[in-house]
């Protein structure tokens, strides 16, 4: 996979996050719970963590992830 910022080769892996992971639109300074309709919850499990399929560029930095897919821990 071709990365969409630099366009350099991608490394395929997984991205392994803690118990809560939002993503939205403004940055909530306490509680990541959604407050904008287009906020995105995408992990909460209060006593496991979650793993995503994903990409890295080692060359910029970006990751991207499928996170409506999520894969259980072992
Ligand atoms: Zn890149």
């Amino acid at each position: 996979m071709k990365c969409g910022h630099c366009g350099k080769d991608m490394q395929a892996g997984f991205l392994q996050a803690g118990n809560l992971i939002a993503f939205n639109k403004t940055r909530h300074k306490i509680f990541l719970n959604p407050k904008d309709e287009e906020d995105v919850m995408i992990a909460k499990r209060l006593y496991a963590s979650t793993d995503f399929r994903g990409y890295i560029c080692k060359e910029c930095g970006l990751v991207t992830f499928d996170y409506q897919h999520p894969l259980r821990r072992f």
